[in-house]
């Protein structure tokens, strides 16, 4: 069999090998405890599923146009400026099947063969590989603790070479939950401006914050980034929506109308059915969103408190999304009953084998010596699951 080159730059994942190994190992009846869920643990709201019945019922049925149906994009203009304070038109808007799939086609549409993207790193896993396909080099910018994982404007100016042709921001993050300050974001927003260089900003956990802190699209600090700006957001995360899939895109009409043909011959519109779902979504009451940002908060503060109380492993409280991102390196190096722990991979192999517990390992992110635990479970669980790692990580020391 011989595949084409365009796509054998791409990557496993390393997430798939150990989310495999806990499904089989709880076909076997073994009590596995899963921290590797990357979505909300809530059901869709009932009003959002209404919609959905209701278009069935009506028939909505058919094709939409392939950039999603006018009241949708009007809908998420007004999104926009209420959330936002960012003025878009109905034709600078591209409803995808799913954010993941207007960032894709962001990236298609605007690198070239041999193009630099810059990516902080740690990163969400599909980014590089996205960058990879579409024939650019990602960038790798390695962000520090320290720092709170966000990239510094000396970094990102030191990374910046005459091919770099895009920045993906992600605020709040996943994996880390760090949010970008406005004062931040002006700083890199100056530095893109000045270098003509384009902006993924990647906001799908907007809603999902703590803390009283504010998220910024960095789109809003002014005409100019506005242009260079490609402002990604959905449903799925802040709608608990993960399998509607339903995403959008705003930016300049005519990189908008590109990423709409080049969708026009793959997917089409997303579904219409889904849509309608996504409309009342954004149309509706924000009571949903603020009932499981709560619960989040109370599991976010648990889980942080209980993971610095064990020796060896040390967590900054995450700003917002539904992820902690543990530093492990004192652990790195140990050997547990024999089994050298001699990476993050390894530590989340010997974690799930001998204390039955998922964890997905720092370096699917791009950054070893941490591991990402997802609190999109219950109290009750991440309790149970807490209770196991302290106990292995015990036997460690
Ligand atoms: C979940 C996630 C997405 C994709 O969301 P969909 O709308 O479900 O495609 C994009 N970016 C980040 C950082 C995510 O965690």
């Amino acid at each position: 069999m011989s595949i084409s080159k365009r796509v054998s730059v791409i990557s496993p994942s390393v997430t798939l090998a150990i989310t495999a190994k806990a499904k089989k190992m709880r076909e076997e009846g073994i009590d596995v405890i899963g921290f590797g869920t990357g979505e909300p643990d809530f059901d869709t709201p009932v009003h959002i599923k209404e919609a959905a019945k209701k278009a069935l019922d009506e028939g909505f049925t058919k094709y939409t146009p392939v950039s999603g149906m006018e009241e949708l994009k009007e809908a998420i203009c007004r999104k926009f400026n209420h959330d936002n304070n960012l003025d878009y038109l109905p034709q600078e808007i591209l409803v995808s099947c799913g954010a993941k799939h207007s960032i894709f086609n962001a990236i298609f549409v605007l690198c070239n063969e041999g193009d630099e993207v810059i990516l902080p790193s740690p990163y969400w896993v599909s980014y590089p590989e996205m960058i990879k396909v579409a024939g650019a080099r990602p960038v790798v910018v390695e962000t520090t603790q320290e720092n709170n994982f966000k990239v510094t404007p000396q970094q990102l100016q030191e990374a910046i070479t005459p091919k770099t042709k895009i920045f993906i921001l992600n605020s709040p993050s996943n994996p880390t939950g760090m949010v970008y300050t406005k004062e931040e974001l002006e700083l890199i927003g100056n530095i893109l401006i000045k270098r003509g260089i384009f902006c993924i900003s990647d906001e799908v956990y907007e809603k999902i914050i703590y803390d009283g802190e504010e998220h910024i699209s960095i789109a809003s600090l002014g005409q100019e980034i506005k242009r260079l700006a490609i402002v990604v957001n959905g449903v799925s995360k802040s709608y608990s929506m993960t399998g509607w899939r339903i995403g959008y895109a705003a930016g300049p009409e005519e990189i908008i109308q590109v990423m709409s043909n080049l969708q026009s011959h793959s997917t089409s519109g997303p579904s219409s059915i889904s849509q309608k779902a996504a409309l009342a979504a954004l149309e509706g009451h924000e009571k949903f969103s603020g009932e499981m940002v709560a619960e989040f908060l109370k599991r976010r503060d648990y889980i942080v408190e209980r993971l610095n109380s064990i020796n060896g492993i040390s967590c900054l409280k995450p700003q917002g999304a539904f992820y902690v991102f543990p530093d492990v390196s004192q652990i790195i190096g140990k050997t547990f009953k024999g089994q050298l722990v001699k990476d993050s991979v390894s530590l989340s192999e010997i974690l799930l084998a001998e204390a039955n517990v998922a964890v997905v390992s720092g370096s699917a992110f791009g950054a070893d010596n941490y591991l990402r635990l997802s609190y999109a479970i219950s109290m009750e669980i991440i309790s149970k699951g807490l209770d196991r790692i302290a106990e292995f990580v015990k036997e460690l020391f």
